[in-house]
């Protein structure tokens, strides 16, 4: 996207609101379809087509009333046990701009193409479940990584997103915000700790839990401590890193990253914590321009990023090497007690935003080898969060050959892959880029 959007220009960490009036202001605000949210008491919807888990109650709370924190959904143990996969979907239809490639159709796009793929409650019955009633995270959740500053300069923003429809909130995406961009944001955040409280309840039932997807937007691996980037308002992988270790004890958490652009929000987070083991996958000189092959991480956490720059046209040939010989050594050496997995689909032939080949072939070659990864290394305990993907088709086919690997199922992208679409990978260039990950590291 830095092709496309122009030169980057600076974060005003911590000083959100005289940066927002410097932005002018166009857009038309669309307003928000998703359901009110309930946070009191649950309920279980259970029919003969439909298998779906909410916190329903007669007393609707609106997303405002967070601040005191949010409450276990409790999953039942006998859903839990039989779930193969868990998913939230935040389509966050309120925050939209006309035109920009980080759209609302993006979201429900891919919950289309899994109701049409038969991968969906309805077809699937207990073995997929779509936790629907999920809570915001918290402001102490978010602050975990995310600066005071910055979540109440977003909040004290909404007002002027009101009355204007929509604002730019940081210039390189460039990234903006409408009225219900700060709920949905936490909205976003909040989809992801649950899937992670779901699996880490499940991985105790038993020795297969469900993998988790947190099919959220705004997404979040751009956004860096001091405020948003990228099209990406909260660090929706980062803050839930951050809430397994501190809610369920689990010290150490991978976090490997295929988006087509560098992570680097959540690098920044993290790149000094030795406990938090960062690995990206991304188009070598493309926006942001970070994740250099020599940015290992630093002090006490020097060795725990890991960053692979991979060459333009590099596609399915690159990934299964980079997974072979760099992503699964990384990880057993590491030990991760949870892997949580930055799903950004824009790394596909046909994306818009970027160069690189992968298939949906691709796609579902990482997630089935990544949940064979979680299995040996952390009793499954898995939860993927979606991030890029801006070609509607390719992004919804993607995830749901995802969605198939998560369940073991064949694959099908022989149906979506054409293989006249692609040109031959710069095998060189790609043997280059592991060889020196794998010197660099140690693999
Ligand atoms: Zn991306």
């Amino acid at each position: 996207m830095g092709q496309l959007w122009g030169p980057s220009l600076p974060i005003l960490g911590g000083r959100i609101l005289p940066m927002l009036q410097r932005y002018c202001v166009f857009g038309s605000y669309h307003p928000l379809t998703r359901r009110r949210l309930h946070i009191n008491g649950k309920q279980q919807k259970l029919n003969r087509h439909w298998i779906a888990y909410s916190s329903a109650s007669d007393n609707e709370t609106s997303t405002s009333d967070i601040h005191g924190g949010r409450k276990d959904l409790d999953l039942p143990d006998s859903l839990l046990h039989d779930a193969r996969i868990l998913y939230c979907a935040s389509p966050a239809m309120g925050h939209n701009k006309e035109s920009h490639p980080e759209s609302n159709k993006r979201v429900p796009a891919i919950v289309d193409a899994l109701e049409k793929l038969e991968l969906t409650p309805k077809h699937r019955g207990s073995q997929v479940l779509e936790i629907q009633s999920f809570h915001p995270s918290s402001h102490d959740d978010v602050a975990r990584v995310h600066s005071r500053s910055y979540i109440t300069g977003l909040e004290k923003a909404m007002s002027r997103a009101s009355d204007e429809g929509l604002i730019f909130i940081e210039g390189t995406g460039p990234t903006y915000a409408t009225q219900t961009t700060f709920q949905e944001s936490l909205l976003s955040a909040g989809a992801g700790i649950t899937l992670v409280d779901s699996v880490v309840a499940a991985s105790k039932l038993g020795p297969n839990p469900p993998l988790g997807f947190a099919l959220v937007r705004p997404p979040g691996h751009h956004a860096v401590p001091e405020g948003p980037m990228g099209f990406c308002v909260f660090g929706n992988i980062a803050v839930a890193a951050r809430y397994a270790q501190h809610q369920h004890g689990l010290k150490r958490v991978m976090i490997i990253d295929f988006d087509v652009h560098h992570g680097n929000g959540t690098c920044d987070a993290f790149y000094d914590d030795p406990d938090i083991f960062f690995l990206s996958t991304h188009q070598l000189g493309s926006y942001p321009g970070t994740g250099k092959i020599h940015q290992v991480g630093q002090g006490n956490g020097e060795g725990t990023t890991l960053n692979l720059p991979l060459p333009g046209g590099a596609g399915d040939y690159a990934m299964r090497c980079a997974f072979d010989e760099i992503i699964a050594p990384a990880a057993q050496r590491f030990k991760p007690d949870i892997i949580l997995v930055s799903a950004g689909y824009d790394a596909h032939a046909l994306d818009p935003l970027a160069g690189l080949q992968f298939t949906t072939g691709t796609f579902y070659m990482l997630a089935a080898s990544i949940r064979q990864l979680a299995a040996e290394l952390c009793g499954s305990r898995c939860v993927f969060f979606l991030e890029g993907g801006y070609n509607l088709q390719s992004l919804s086919s993607s995830v749901a050959d995802t969605f198939r690997a998560f369940l073991g199922e064949p694959s099908l992208a022989a149906q979506f892959d054409d293989p006249a679409m692609l040109y031959e990978e710069p095998a060189r260039k790609i043997r280059d880029a592991i060889d020196k990950a794998r010197v660099l590291h140690s693999l």
